[in-house]
């Protein structure tokens, strides 16, 4: 039985892909993964078994990693964008194999996740406590999502909304998110963080909806909190310590 890898590739450029995860794809004999990722670990492929599938075959690239594992001595990695945990594939295969019952063994090696490398772009946005949620209504009910966060930005979270594919909930979040703040609190998107056609905005929470357009699935958008402020290209989340220091920091 080989051991299965769920690889987190990061963003997107090759510099921002961990050591861990370059050693498991270059040892791997066998690489699953959605066609746009495989896409970005070319340089990686070469004499290998590739399995590639499209969109919302996750269920499928899953089944195919735990059976080939199962069944070569080679090591197997399915990929996944960014970090394997975060919305990716880790999750659903160590599920199926716990409901199966069955003895693998995996190793999930983590990744930037989109929310970091978006971040890193714009500043330093995430730099208080943050949540992460995805607006997919594919698997989660709306009224679940938009529920959470509305919670979320009651609670002054900064917020990183991924999945931003269904433009009506989209546009509803955001109406959610301003009851909570106010409309000059700073949003930043970044489509495409660290891959080619990279585009960052920094825009407010009354004008976000100018950029509707250039949403699309490789976006990742952030709310600031109410401390969050934009200074020329940066979005600062301050870390706090002028409450402790106040002045001194002049
Ligand atoms: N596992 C991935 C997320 C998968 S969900 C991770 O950890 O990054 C897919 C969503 O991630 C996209 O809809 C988008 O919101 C975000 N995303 C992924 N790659 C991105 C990139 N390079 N730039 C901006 N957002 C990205």
């Amino acid at each position: 039985m080989g051991r299965l890898y769920i690889v987190g590739i990061g963003p997107g450029s090759r510099d921002l892909r961990t050591l861990r995860a370059q050693w498991v794809l270059e040892r791997s004999r066998v690489i699953i993964g959605y066609n746009t990722y495989l896409g970005l670990i070319t340089d990686v492929l070469g004499g290998k078994e590739v399995i590639g599938a499209g969109m919302g075959e996750e269920l499928f690239r899953a089944g195919v990693a735990i059976r080939r594992a199962l069944e070569t001595r080679d090591d197997v990695a399915l990929v996944s964008g960014g970090d394997p945990q975060v919305f990716g594939m880790a999750g659903l295969v160590l599920d199926l194999i716990a409901r199966r019952g069955l003895e693998l063994d995996v190793e999930v090696v983590p990744g930037v996740t989109a929310a970091l490398a978006a971040a890193a772009r714009l500043g330093s946005p995430l730099s208080l406590d943050f949540a992460v949620i995805s607006l997919s209504d594919r698997l989660i009910p709306a009224g679940e999502i938009l529920h959470r966060v509305a919670r979320a930005a009651e609670a002054d979270f900064v917020l990183a909304l991924y999945n931003p594919i269904n433009r009506d909930l989209l546009v509803e979040a955001m109406g959610v998110i301003s009851r909570y703040r106010r409309g000059d609190t700073p949003v930043g998107i970044v489509r495409n963080a660290y891959r080619d056609g990279e585009w960052v905005v920094i825009t407010t929470l009354s004008s976000w909806g100018e950029y509707v357009d250039e949403v699309d699935m490789s976006t990742t958008i952030i709310v600031g909190n109410s401390s969050t402020y934009r200074y020329g290209k940066y979005m600062i989340t301050p870390r706090g310590y002028e409450r402790k220091y106040g002045l001194w920091l002049r």
